[in-house]
């Protein structure tokens, strides 16, 4: 298991650590669950989906890094697969706050970049910040997502967000989840810089045109891909960084492991990701950042 499931291993239920050992005892466990796992672990510990979802929260926030709040926040993506998505928020020391990634975006992006083209509901142990609501709204699945917490109603995105402001109210675009490939191409070989590519190919930039996507590699090889996630707020927007960020801490990676970055964005682009991914990637010990045009 993990490092970072030990601590809180302990508080979690015997039945429902029968049901999860296989699972999460394994080193390499994705902070994810797909559909038939989750009906072996509902069927051992007798919980039912939303119980589980909630049982699950402090395994999700156990894999938070919070070096400046220390306030670690969970949160689980369920998808309409049926797959579970853990995720956790994300801060980076030495650098704005602007950077942090909160736990709703966490858990989206972890399915996003699982493959997952829609989600049904996702659970957090604690409300939604205003941030998260508005780029929840670019979903998808839209107002009608369900949300759940501790001790609290059932709810929905519409209830959390009244009056919204959204994707519809700008242009008749593909929404975040959605499946796009704008088929970009470049030339080389190199398998980092294709994976960038192929992610910038998938990144939903409806409002700037500016696909952008990266990978990271760490030190075992392993590649961690991020794609560029717009908001029709501007601000909430999730740059590709950070996408990848999240895939890699999920996966059981260090974000301070990284050995080389590569950057694919549009040479004549309306914004651009590379100083600010440079900048990030610097303060995380990142040495070899790279930038690739189309
Ligand atoms: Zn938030």
């Amino acid at each position: 298991m993990q490092a970072r499931f030990h601590a809180i291993w302990s508080e979690i239920a015997p039945k429902l650590q029968e049901a999860l050992l296989p699972f999460i005892g394994d080193d390499n466990f994705p902070a994810m669950l797909t559909a038939e796992q989750i009906e072996s672990v509902k069927q051992i510990s007798g919980l039912n989906d939303h119980a589980l979802a909630l049982a699950l929260l402090p395994l999700a926030a156990s894999c938070s890094l919070t070096p400046i709040s220390h306030f670690n926040v969970g949160a689980i993506a369920r998808g309409e697969s049926g797959n579970l998505y853990f995720g956790a928020n994300m801060e980076f020391a030495d650098v704005p706050l602007q950077q942090t990634v909160h736990a709703e975006q966490s858990a989206i992006a972890h399915a996003w970049l699982h493959g997952e083209k829609k989600l049904v509901s996702i659970t957090i142990n604690y409300s939604p910040c205003g941030h998260c609501r508005q780029f929840m709204n670019e979903l998808n699945s839209g107002t009608q997502l369900e949300i759940f917490l501790p001790n609290r109603p059932h709810l929905t995105l519409a209830d959390y967000l009244p009056e919204a402001f959204g994707p519809r109210d700008l242009l008749d675009t593909p929404l975040l989840l959605d499946t796009v490939h704008h088929g970009h191409q470049l030339t080389t070989h190199d398998e980092l810089v294709q994976a960038a590519l192929e992610a910038a190919n998938r990144s939903h930039a409806p409002y700037s045109q500016s696909h952008s996507g990266i990978a990271l590699q760490d030190e075992k090889g392993r590649i961690y891909t991020g794609r560029y996630a717009e908001n029709a707020a501007f601000n909430p927007s999730l740059p590709p960084l950070q996408a990848a960020l999240i895939f890699m801490n999920m996966s059981g990676s260090d974000c301070l492991s990284i050995k080389r970055a590569v950057l694919v964005e549009g040479e004549n682009s309306r914004l651009s990701q590379w100083n600010a991914t440079q900048s990030t990637l610097t303060a995380l010990g990142c040495t070899k950042t790279e930038q690739y045009t189309f």
